[in-house]
């Protein structure tokens, strides 16, 4: 048995035989053969860099004639690191002495040495390791080993265990198979995280390295509710997990009985709790789960989920879709929020050094008008049907909004000079998740419809953390009595201006926190579907005051440690139905 700490990703349990991925781009099942097929293994290998040589050759010969020797010596280059004497013994070692198949052992050698030229701080050789990783690509090309294979073809259970995942490998992962994952890499705030929540799916980052250590097959126990791993568990910790789900499966249906009731606190006061979604078919578990509307419809992943860049129509018959679906229910349309960790192929050659503070959300938008008008368009088309709301992401100048909202009056005088139906007086508002939307939000205030906080990214800048940073997401608390202070002073000015105002982030799925969040005068969340019915368990269960008495010892208190336990402690005693352990 081996049991590795990460970070929590999504919530819940689960149990099944693992799936263990190569590192990037391949993804290789890590596997072995037995000791008498070693020399197979090895004698694959050779024919399969002789493959390779031959085509190197080749391609030297062209690209010289066409291009000069010093276009063709890339390929020499190439030549040289197939040849390489430490490569071949690293690989054989692998081959002869740990019996692991040509194609993992190809996987793993070139990676690692790829990561090594990575870690330098010399650009020229950095660079090097994108030609390591071309040659591994060959390599494994000529030993037949079909990129993205295993997660392509399952045909039963599987608990995925990876290096890393983007959002858009989560969101394309098998869900009649795939119970749940693991992966070397990321924080609790990256949106593979989120989308892993919106499917569903158990899920613990962040482990730092651990694969190698795995074999593919053993049994493994996801706990996305403490951040743990276990692998090759024993029969007792095997079946107090079992009985775990058991009992979450009991709390979820009696949770079910809420669902047409109103997120109304014990002492009458009403509250909107509506949901966040990724993906059209999610609109379904909104209903099922009771919620009053969406609040965040993330629509990148409509770019995220496709090869092709989504055409105006196509925007269009999907909010269409979604907005029908609600019956009147209204829907927040959030405009594209692309870049930092959600990269369309638009941008995913152009390297930023630190893209989280790049080109990413309304600036990209606003620089890319054949991007961004298409979906205004659809959006204001979409809006006969029901009642539709758009919003912007990371504004940060009243320039960007003022920006934005022109571009919008200018896409409904086409549409109204097209003689295409739409509608272009839909309310408009913007996130809050940069500090100086925060200090700006007098000025803001009045040229908006509706304010959403976008706590995710506000506990980001506001604590100059990397939400997809497993070395610091100790720090990436949305408790901390910093982003907790920013909260307070935008329900003041939100209140003050009688603008509603509501929290979108992960914050507000957090039962502790959405005690706070109601207390500090909160009263729209918006959370992913699956949160639904416990948030409204919290809320049906307590009283304002209640809350407002939380809120007002939460600020007092310095840390963010302190004030998630002060909450639990006070979430316990008041819905002691939560506490399943
Ligand atoms: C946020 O930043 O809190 C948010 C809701 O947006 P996203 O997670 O998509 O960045
Ligand atoms: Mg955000």
């Amino acid at each position: 048995m081996l049991e590795l700490q990460g970070i929590p990703a999504s919530p819940g349990v689960a149990i099944g035989p693992a799936l263990v991925l190569d590192s990037v781009g391949y993804r290789i099942e890590r596997s072995t053969v037995a000791a008498d097929q070693a020399a197979n293994e090895a004698a694959r290998l050779a024919a399969a860099v002789d493959g390779v040589a031959s085509d190197l050759k080749n391609n030297q010969r062209e690209t010289s004639g066409a291009a000069g020797n010093h276009t063709g010596d890339i390929f020499a280059a190439h030549l040289q690191m197939l040849s390489d004497p430490r490569l071949a013994s690293e690989l054989s070692e692998r081959i002869l002495v740990r019996h692991q198949t040509a194609d993992y052992a190809v996987s793993r050698v070139f990676y690692t040495f790829a990561n090594s030229l990575k870690r330098l701080r010399n650009p020229i050789l950095s660079e090097r390791a994108q030609d390591v990783l071309d040659v591994q690509r060959q390599l494994l090309t000529h030993l037949g080993a079909i990129a993205d294979a295993p997660l392509a073809n399952l045909d039963s259970d599987a608990i995925v265990i990876a290096n890393n995942l983007t959002p858009s490998e989560t969101a394309n992962l098998d869900r009649e198979f795939v119970r749940g994952f693991c992966t070397e890499t990321g924080g609790s705030g990256g949106h593979t995280a989120i989308v892993a929540k919106g499917l569903e799916l158990p899920a613990v980052v962040g482990i730092g390295p651990f694969i190698d250590q795995i074999d593919s097959h053993c049994t493994v126990i996801v706990d996305g509710d403490q951040g743990k791993v276990i692998f090759a568990p024993d029969q007792e910790t095997l079946s107090r997990y079992r009985d775990l789900m058991v009992r979450r499966r009991t709390l979820s249906k009696r949770l079910e009985e809420l669902r047409d009731l109103p997120a109304e606190t014990a002492d009458g006061v009403r509250l909107t709790v509506s949901a966040n979604i990724e993906f059209p078919h999610e609109t379904a578990a909104c209903l099922a789960n009771g919620a009053d509307g969406i609040g965040l419809y993330r629509t990148e992943f409509l770019y995220l989920a496709s090869d092709d860049e989504p055409s105006e129509e196509e925007h269009y018959q999907v909010y269409r879709r979604v907005v029908e679906a609600l019956g009147g229910r209204p829907i927040v349309i959030r405009t594209l929020d692309l870049g930092a960790d959600k990269i369309a192929k638009r941008a995913a050659n152009q390297s930023e050094n630190n893209p989280f503070l790049g080109l990413r959300s309304i600036r990209l938008s606003l620089r890319n008008l054949e991007l961004f008008r298409p979906q205004l368009r659809a959006i204001l088309r979409a809006a006969v049907h029901g009642d539709v709301r758009v919003m912007f992401p990371l504004v940060t100048t009243l320039g960007e909004l003022r920006q934005a909202r022109m571009v919008m009056n200018t896409v409904a005088d086409d549409l109204e000079s097209e003689g295409i139906p739409h509608r272009s007086d839909i309310k408009t508002g913007m996130m809050v998740e940069v500090p100086a939307a925060v200090t700006m939000l007098e000025s803001f205030v009045h040229e908006v419809d509706f304010l959403s906080i976008g706590t995710n990214d506000l506990a980001q800048y506001a604590l100059a953390v990397d939400r997809t940073n497993p070395l610091v997401a100790e720090l990436y608390q949305s408790s901390d009595p910093a982003v907790v202070r920013m909260v307070r002073h935008c329900v003041e000015v939100a209140n003050r201006a009688e603008v509603p105002l509501s929290v979108c982030g992960e914050m507000s799925s957090n039962p502790a926190r959405a005690l706070l969040l109601i207390g500090l005068g909160v009263r729209n969340l918006s959370v992913p579907p699956s949160s639904l019915p416990i948030i409204k368990k919290v809320i049906r269960s307590v009283t304002l005051a209640d809350c407002q008495e939380a809120a007002a010892r939460v600020m007092k208190l310095e840390a963010a440690r302190d004030v998630d336990m002060f909450l639990t402690d006070r979430l316990e005693c008041m819905v002691p139905e939560l506490v399943l352990s």
